[in-house]
């Protein structure tokens, strides 16, 4: 090393006293360029710092010669070359450098000022640091810091480098305290040791480069914007940075500064550009201890660079002091990087495998927390007595019998599973989930039917007035009617209806037919919770589209019985992943089968231009006698821009397109009961269309509805526009589904080409999970669950790993009370914070 320092330590002076003029190496200073590679790693130089010097020194010649002194400090710098502080200041007329901004001085005062520089440099950097540390550190620091649970809940401000200023900065990333800073992970990772030239680009890659700023502009566009436009090179060629009206880049972009530039690769008028990059001066700290180095989210005021080093002493000390929760056989099982290791690496990883191994850490402490509380949920509920009620074979093919049509096998098979759960001691607990369509009330009533049989009462709450109404109508015909040879199970007394219309003397009726026990199944609203309902004796509480009620809700009906059993419902197909995760709690009954002869809707991607085609086939489909849906997606804006488009579209519709039809409108501001006479109105076949806001229920059944057209097509979840797609083909008659996106690019079409690809709910929730994230499954299913930060929710053999390892331990130790697990419980009970640990995310 030594010996390249000495050598290059007398090329920097001779050019230096030549006055900068890129003469004292024969070809210039950017032939050094050519010989540095080899000449570096013979010598030991830190591979990182290959590309970078070799960047500065191929572009010597490049350099305005003012700045050239600060290229050769800047490479002297990274190489620890001493005494180069000494090197004389380029002298030109008044002219000033961008590197630092001192305009250049009579000799006499340069002499002054480098003497002064050589002081400065002199002292160590720690204690440059130290000088600035407030006395509340020195205060604290003096404690002995070993009460280490407490330290990493002080204040970040006790950190040596942070004042309150910084501290305050800190505040806006949500960072208080120093256990928030250490887990303030990077968002990305720059791997010096990959870098690539301007000449290796290619289209659409996300890259990080080492360059040169050339120019920096600013031009007025002709929509009136600003644009911001940086040329940078290095030797092999230039590209262009570019922001639209965010013109503080001109003061931080300066001519030949040097930076290391990420984004992706676009193209701008046929040539290369990044959109939008991040850049930063190039970090010799970090070039010096790492090859990958992290780059973290950031608030105005805090650079990268401050954070960096903040982070690199914090991590440093710090991490080693974190205490790891997962008992040491389980580490050992699972071969995990301990938290403190997994700290560092995720830091400052040595390696893109050692970056691995932390995430994974991290990630499976997440899954697992997670399935810790989820399974403890469940055992909890398992150990709740209930009351066990058996039917005969008998009777339920009896039951099965006298409806009108044949089971589908899905049907059958969650029948079994409710029938089995039911003759259990302990309350049921189930998911059931099918497409719209698929069958699921008539699942639910037979099972309220296996509860009834013995003389207990049940409940179905639906979330709105109208599906209420719908399944009221649908129950009674199936309980309440003879057919053919088979008797009536109800009265019709016996099944009731109770929402917000109800009128006072049949709520009276109700109420009291509840009390005596005549009434045996009550159909309603939310009605069923906020009155004064009380039961004789609540046994089976069904929960239709359950996403729809809050945790409070279920329990509050759930509590008018004594442990009854639970059957919720939902046509959202829930991806695998997630049954075993934030739905782990539950058992989960799946009806992946349509009753026979349902023809799937046929479903087209159209564009915007083709709507008049689309007004056509809706004309025709009126013509037969059939009726159609428009939705209006909410599109950025708010829940107001929605209405006033589907207002908007109404009005259109109705006076310019279809004069001599009837259109109907359904949003989200209307009142309950208005949407609902709406919608009823519309069954009633009183309108031929019906434009609709997204907000609007689903599971609504009008067989006769054919067509649906969804506007705006590309903001939706493809579970969502398979929800509305539920909407139409429940009758006998071909169904058409139109989705029309608001802008044609390839990306957005490719998503909703899968819509007409399949018609199967659980494929599209897959391709939802994974394009889109766990958001669109949750409902109100919240908990801390949802914030996972470092697992992908979507990944189902760590998911499998992390379910499988959480019961074993729980098997072995429920309550998580044995020594060896007292850390991962507190863990737990910090996962769950809301809960106490107990996981209820239902
Ligand atoms: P969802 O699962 O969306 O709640 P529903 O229970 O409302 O579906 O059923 C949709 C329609 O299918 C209803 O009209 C119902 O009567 C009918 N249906 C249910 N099961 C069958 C079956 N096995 N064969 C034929 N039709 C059925
Ligand atoms: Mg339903």
């Amino acid at each position: 090393m030594q010996k390249i320092l000495n050598k290059y330590y007398k090329i920097f002076q001779l050019e230096a006293s030549q006055g900068y003029e890129n003469k004292a190496v024969m070809g210039g200073l950017q032939a050094l360029g050519k010989t540095w590679p080899s000449e570096a790693r013979e010598n030991g130089v830190p591979e990182s710092l290959i590309p970078v010097i070799n960047s500065l020194l191929s572009q010597y010649a490049e350099i305005e010669p003012e700045n050239r002194r600060k290229a050769l400090l800047e490479i002297g710098d990274l190489l620890s070359i001493p005494d180069l502080q000494s090197l004389p200041k380029y002298e030109q007329t008044g002219a000033s450098t961008i590197f630092d901004n001192q305009p250049a001085r009579s000799s006499r005062q340069a002499t002054t000022r480098q003497s002064r520089d050589r002081e400065i440099a002199a002292q160590p950097e720690e204690q440059v640091v130290r000088s600035k540390v407030n006395i509340r550190f020195r205060e604290i620091a003096n404690k002995p810091m070993d009460d280490e649970a407490h330290g990493l809940e002080a204040p970040v401000s006790v950190i040596r480098g942070v004042g309150e200023k910084q501290a305050a900065h800190l505040v806006k990333l949500g960072i208080d305290k120093i256990k928030d800073l250490l887990y303030l992970f990077p968002r990305r990772y720059d791997d010096y040791s990959r870098l690539k030239t301007i000449n290796q680009l290619n289209y659409g890659e996300e890259v990080t480069i080492l360059a040169r700023v050339v120019s920096v502009d600013i031009f007025r566009t002709k929509k009136g914007k600003l644009l911001v436009e940086a040329v940078v090179s290095d030797t092999t060629g230039s590209l262009r940075l570019l922001w639209m009206n965010q013109d503080w880049h001109v003061r931080y972009l300066k001519k030949d500064l040097f930076i290391s530039v990420s984004g992706k690769i676009d193209t701008y008028l046929g040539r290369p550009v990044i959109w939008y990059p991040d850049y930063e001066p190039i970090d010799k700290q970090q070039l010096h201890t790492n090859r990958i180095v992290p780059v973290y989210p950031l608030t105005a005021k805090i650079t990268q660079r401050w954070l960096r080093r903040t982070q690199f002493n914090t991590v440093r000390y710090w991490a080693p002091r974190v205490y790891d929760f997962l008992p040491e056989h389980l580490r050992e099982k699972t071969r995990l990087y301990k938290t403190a290791e997994a700290l560092l690496q995720i830091h400052f990883p040595k390696s893109m495998e050692d970056l691995e191994a932390a995430q994974r850490r991290f990630a499976f402490d997440e899954l697992f927390l997670l399935q810790v509380g989820v399974l403890q949920q469940k055992k909890q509920w398992q150990q709740l007595v209930g009351h066990p009620y058996q039917v005969t074979d008998e009777w339920l093919a009896e039951r099965i019998e006298a409806l009108p049509y044949e089971l589908t096998a899905a049907q059958k098979r969650s029948l079994a599973e409710i029938r089995s759960d039911l003759a259990k001691a302990h309350p049921m607990n189930r998911l059931l989930q099918g497409d719209v369509g698929s069958g699921k009330t008539i699942v639910a009533v037979i099972g309220m039917a296996m509860v009834i049989e013995s003389g207990a009462q049940a409940a179905l709450m639906a979330p709105t007035g109208i599906l209420a109404e719908q399944h009221y109508q649908t129950i009674r015909n199936l309980l309440t009617k003879s057919k053919d040879d088979h008797p009536a199970f109800l009265e019709e007394g016996q099944v009731r209806l109770l929402t917000g219309d109800t009128g006072q003397a049949d709520r009276m009726e109700i109420f009291e037919g509840l009390v005596s026990g005549y009434v045996k199944l009550l159909i309603g609203t939310h009605a069923l919770i906020e009155d004064p309902v009380t039961f004789q004796n609540l046994q089976m509480v069904v929960v239709d589209e359950q996403h729809r009620f809050g945790v409070a809700q279920r329990a509050a009906l759930r509590n008018k019985g004594d442990n009854p059993h639970l059957l919720v419902m939902t046509a959202t197909p829930i991806p695998r992943s997630l049954q075993f995760t934030i739905f782990g709690d539950l058992d989960v009954s799946i009806m992946d089968e349509m009753p026979a002869g349902r023809l799937p809707v046929t479903t087209m991607i159209a564009y915007p231009t083709e709507r008049e085609r689309i007004y056509q086939n809706i004309r025709s489909q009126v013509e037969n006698g059939y009726q159609a849906f428009i939705i209006y997606p909410l599109v950025e804006a708010g829940e107001n821009d929605e209405i006033k488009a589907a207002v908007d579209e109404q009005v259109r519709l109705q006076e310019d397109v279809f004069p001599d039809l009837k259109v109907g409108l359904v949003h989200g501001r209307m009142r309950p009961s208005e949407k609902d006479a709406m919608m009823l109105a519309f069954r009633a076949k009183e309108y031929d269309v019906l434009v609709s806001t997204s907000v609007v229920e689903v599971g609504v059944d009008i067989p006769n509805a054919t067509i649906m057209v969804i506007e705006g097509a590309n903001h939706f979840g493809l579970s969502q526009l398979h929800q509305f797609r539920g909407r139409v083909g429940r009758g006998d008659a071909q169904a058409y589904c139109f989705l029309i996106p608001d802008n044609d690019s390839a990306v957005e079409n490719h998503r909703l080409q899968v819509m007409t690809e399949t018609n199967d709910g659980f494929k599209l929730a897959e391709v939802d999970l994974k394009e889109r994230g766990p958001g669109d499954f949750l409902g109100t299913r919240q908990a801390g669950a949802v914030d996972l930060k470092m697992a992908n929710l979507a990944d189902l053999s760590l998911i499998k790993e992390t379910r499988e390892l959480a019961g074993r331990l729980l098997d072995d130790d429920p309550e998580l009370d044995k020594e060896i697990n007292q850390g991962l419980k507190e863990a737990v009970a910090a996962f769950w914070p809301q809960t106490n640990g107990a996981g209820d995310v239902s």
